[in-house]
């Protein structure tokens, strides 16, 4: 029965937040209330890399330590070799290189997958370029999207929109759940 098929579609059918790292950004100078998530993991995503994006252990594994030492828990972490290493899959944050969409103001950009009913998050995707995928923070604040947070443009936040403006502060980001 085809309507059956499709209610059981539209159950998960997903809501989509992106989000762009720039560079060169209009900086606001005001920031109002705590840091705002968008939606959360029921559980701890899978980390898959993919060799071309040049993404180094030493980056990742500091990138994945950055959260959890925030109280967030992730499953394995693994490198991906294979050419057409592009699709994200349940479960799972993929790194990746950017797809056509991207252009040269980003340095990087996240992309997540959520239920509508239940701002459960079901896959994400960070498009990093090799250029920029050793730069200091930059996995770091991307994961931040990844777990569902938004930007905060508070001074040295790590998830303030502009990098140059960014910094290592995490206040407001502890996984109290
Ligand atoms: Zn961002």
């Amino acid at each position: 029965m085809w309507w059956a098929l499709f209610a059981f579609l539209s159950c998960i059918v997903t809501g989509d937040h992106s989000y762009a790292y720039n560079i060169n950004a209009p900086i606001q100078t005001f920031v109002v209330g705590q840091p705002y998530k968008n939606a959360s993991w029921r559980h701890p995503p899978e980390i898959r890399v993919c060799s071309d994006t040049k993404v180094t252990a030493f980056r990742i594994n500091h990138a994945v330590s950055y959260w959890q030492k925030l109280g967030y828990k992730f499953g394995s972490v693994s490198v991906d070799n294979s050419i057409n290493c592009t699709k994200a899959y349940y479960g799972e944050i993929l790194i990746t290189l950017p797809d056509s969409s991207f252009d040269n103001t980003k340095i990087a950009s996240t992309r997540i997958y959520s239920k509508i009913s239940t701002d459960e998050i079901v896959k994400a995707k960070i498009f990093i370029m090799p250029k920029d995928s050793k730069k200091a923070r930059v996995l770091e604040h991307e994961i931040g999207h990844a777990l569902g947070w938004a930007h905060y443009n508070k001074k040295f936040h790590i998830m303030h929109s502009n990098w140059i403006m960014g910094g290592l502060d995490a206040s407001g980001l502890q996984n109290d759940g």
